[in-house]
Parts: structure tokens; sequence; C-alpha cells
């Protein structure tokens, strides 16, 4: 999409500080980070949150936390939160699905 901010990360149009890439995925740091260790993974393809995942493109979803697990594996990070934000209400600004992960720090109780 060309008014999406994290199809421009992709396409390589906006810079970002990544920490893994392969042909489905990227995966960079939050520019406003909320724990010591905040990056961000996102599927090449534009899909706008988690509400549009269906049974046509739901192995993003898993290969999402194949991704997130060998990040976390290769940064020792041994606790660490995963979160993603479906819509205005639960804090979703970027609406190119996205998964974020927060360590790092103790990061309490999760309503
Ligand atoms: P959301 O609020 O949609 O769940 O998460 C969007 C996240 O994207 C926010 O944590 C925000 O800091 C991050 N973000 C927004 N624009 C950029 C950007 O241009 N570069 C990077 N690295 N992160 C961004
Ligand atoms: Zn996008």
């Amino acid at each position: 999409m060309s008014d999406c901010v994290f199809c421009k990360i992709v396409d390589g149009k906006i810079p970002s500080n990544k920490v893994y890439e392969d042909e489905k995925v990227l995966a960079f740091y939050d520019i406003e980070p909320k724990a010591p260790v905040h990056f961000l993974v996102v599927p090449k393809q534009h899909i706008s949150g988690a509400g549009d995942i269906n049974g046509q493109n739901s192995g993003i979803i898993a290969h999402i936390y194949e991704v997130i697990a060998r990040v976390a594996g290769e940064m020792n990070l041994t606790s660490y939160r995963v979160v993603t934000n479906n819509g205005t209400d639960a804090g979703q600004t970027v609406f190119h699905l996205h998964s974020h992960v927060l360590a790092g720090r103790v990061l309490g109780g999760m309503a």
C-alpha cells in the first residue's frame, strides 16, 4: 500500500534498524521503544491487521511466531511479551499487521 509506513519500511523507502529479514517477514526495532528490547515483526505482504487474517493468509501467523522464537533465542531472551493491537480502541496506530516483541524489564500484569 502506497501510504502505509510499514510497506515503505519493507520496500526500503523509510529506513529501519533491522533485526531479521526473510522472503515473508521483516523484523525491526520500534522507533519509540516501550521496553529495553522492543522490536516489531511485520509480514512483507500488506495485511491491515489481525482482523484480516483468514484461511488464505493465516500461515503468516505461524511464521511470525517462528521468527519471534528464533530472534528471541538469538538475543538470549528468556522472557518476552508478544502483542498485536487490532483497531484504534486497542491502540493500533499503524494499520499493517505487526507483532510487538517486548523484553528487558519486568513487564508486569497484562489486562
Ligand atoms: P501500534 O500502535 O499500531 O500497535 O504499533 C505501531 C508501532 O510502530 C508503534 O510502537 C510505533 O512506535 C512504531 N512506529 C511507527 N512508525 C514507525 C517508523 O517509522 N519506524 C519504526 N521503526 N517504528 C515505527
Ligand atoms: Zn502496509
